[in-house]
């Protein structure tokens, strides 16, 4: 069984009262890694850490071109141990070697790579400063906030981790980024991948542990001025008000319940491929998911016997066998709670069409079969709640209006997509969807240049692009006056005569 601690100030560390917990392989059941689990006196060393290289400016006085140069060797580095993240992403999340090869690690080299890339886009003080010349000279500059709390959940760790650790530092911040207690394993090794590239000790620092008291603790350190927070919504509720007393910053990446709609020109054979990849895509462990889809009735019949014929293709199984394009949910309460949605769905009258079982073949490991849902009314809870397993809704609309208003008539609002030939007409259904992110004849295509986030009750904030950046730099104006006599700044005169 291997072994992890915590990474703090630029050093591996176990916890300050020896304690450990393991991480279970979701395909087997088993156990296998120790985890140094944080306690109190170790979320203190962290904090100080972080505090103590802010303050002193060790990294964030290094110009953007230097933080750049560190950020860059920290994508290569993530791609010479990309077998040994892919390996070690697998057996903690679950998640196939496909996926872990070609989305997760590459993804994460190209987060640090591209805001590499943007710090060296522009000469420093058009980065970080904008001059505002008339009347008088004028500021506005963008500084780092100081000490920030990153938690992520446990779909996408190592991904996840870097969307929050690349614009943090590139800022000039420190960071304390705490994993899922399911999938703690590469954001550590990724503590340890940024100090070998180059970050300076105490700039950022892995925390594994038990999720509520150790993600608790932090955000409600003094210490802390920004929280950076992915994962559900309820949890977001609460980080949101244990916030609130100090007023920190906070963005908050939560779930959702995405639409994807199906217009009667759609290309049928395209759309079902996307649709299932927009749903079981990670077992549908992921959060813009597609699991509500809004099918055009000139085509439902037609559409419907695809989806499932087209489903049955899919290869549930050991995710580190190559051939296989779905693994396991990522513990036994997740599954459980899968199959009390899919009773749900049956009991309020939806049908099930494929699955809704756990596979016959598999005992071992937390596999449930890809299950579709037809004749699903959109007050069903089966489309109202995010399900976080492999489970999609299937609607039938009258027409487009008809489509977005059950697109919208939901409490979540983070992805969605419209699959029809005519570009034009899906562009306007596109711009109606109170959503923050909407595919047109495409799905789960996120792009690091370009912002993702939520409307409603998916979150506020944004992560990626330039945007990601902004919200972890705040704004200053300063005004630079004349140092000239008194009696030429008229202003004065609201409160002297002469
Ligand atoms: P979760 O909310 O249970 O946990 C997320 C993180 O919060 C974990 O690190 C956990 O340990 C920590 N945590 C739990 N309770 C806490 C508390 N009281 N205070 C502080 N931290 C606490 O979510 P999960 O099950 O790990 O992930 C699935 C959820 O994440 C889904 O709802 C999914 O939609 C959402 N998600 C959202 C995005 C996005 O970008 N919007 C991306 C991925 C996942």
């Amino acid at each position: 069984m291997k072994e992890f601690a915590l990474f703090i100030d630029g050093q591996w560390r176990g916890a300050s009262d020896g304690r450990f917990f393991a991480s279970i392989n979701p395909a087997t059941e088993e156990p296998w890694a120790q985890v140094a689990a944080a306690g109190p006196d170790d979320v203190e060393a962290a904090v100080t850490a972080a505090r103590r290289a802010f303050d002193d400016g060790r990294w964030r006085k290094r110009s953007a071109a230097e933080r750049a140069e560190v950020l860059s060797k920290v994508g290569a580095l993530i791609l010479e141990r990309s077998d040994q993240l892919a390996d070690y992403e697998v057996s903690d999340a679950g998640g196939t070697m496909r996926k872990a090869n070609i989305a997760d690690i590459p993804a994460t080299a190209q987060t640090f790579q591209y805001y590499a890339d943007l710090l060296g886009s522009l000469p420093e003080e058009e980065l970080f400063d904008e001059q505002v010349p008339v009347p008088s000279q004028n500021v506005v500059r963008r500084e780092p906030i100081g000490v920030c709390v990153g938690i992520t959940p446990f779909n996408f760790p190592i991904a996840a981790a870097s969307w929050k650790i690349a614009p943090a530092i590139a800022a000039g911040n420190s960071l304390i980024i705490k994993p899922s207690p399911y999938t703690p394993v590469t954001t550590l090794v990724l503590g340890e991948i940024c100090h070998e590239a180059g970050v300076p000790p105490g700039v950022i620092n892995v925390l594994a542990g038990p999720g509520a008291q150790l993600g608790e603790a932090l955000v409600t350190h003094r210490a802390v001025d920004k929280v950076a927070f992915t994962g559900s919504t309820a949890v977001g509720k609460r980080i949101m008000e244990l916030c609130a007393p100090q007023l920190k910053k906070l963005t908050l990446e939560l779930g959702g319940k995405s639409p994807n709609l199906i217009l009667d020109d759609a290309n049928i054979d395209c759309a079902v491929r996307g649709a299932l990849f927009g749903t079981f895509f990670h077992s549908g462990q992921v959060c813009e998911s597609g699991t509500r889809v809004l099918v055009h009735a000139k085509i439902y019949d037609q559409f419907v016997e695809k989806l499932v014929a087209t489903a049955k293709q899919i290869r549930v199984g050991d995710p580190r066998d190559f051939a296989t394009t779905m693994g396991p949910l990522i513990s036994q309460t997740q599954r459980e709670s899968t199959e009390r949605y899919v009773h749900a769905g049956r009991e309020e009258g939806g049908r099930v069409a494929t699955g809704g079982k756990r596979p016959a073949d598999l005992p071992k490991g937390y596999f449930y079969e890809p299950t579709i849902f037809v004749d699903v009314k959109n007050d069903m809870r089966i489309a109202r709640e995010e399900i976080f397993g492999p489970v999609v809704a299937i609607i039938k609309v009258a027409d487009d209006d008809e489509a977005v208003r059950l697109a919208n008539d939901s409490l979540y609002g983070l992805g969605g997509a419209v699959w029809s030939r005519d570009i034009a007409r899906a562009r306007k259904l596109a711009e109606r969807i109170e959503s923050g992110t909407v595919w047109i004849n495409d799905y789960h295509l996120l792009n690091v240049r370009f912002p993702f986030g939520g409307y409603k009750q998916s979150g506020f904030g944004r992560e990626l692009g330039p945007q990601g950046l902004a919200e972890f730099q705040q704004v200053k104006h300063i005004h630079i006056g004349e140092a000239s006599d008194a009696t030429d700044k008229q202003y004065l005169g609201l409160l002297f005569d002469d």
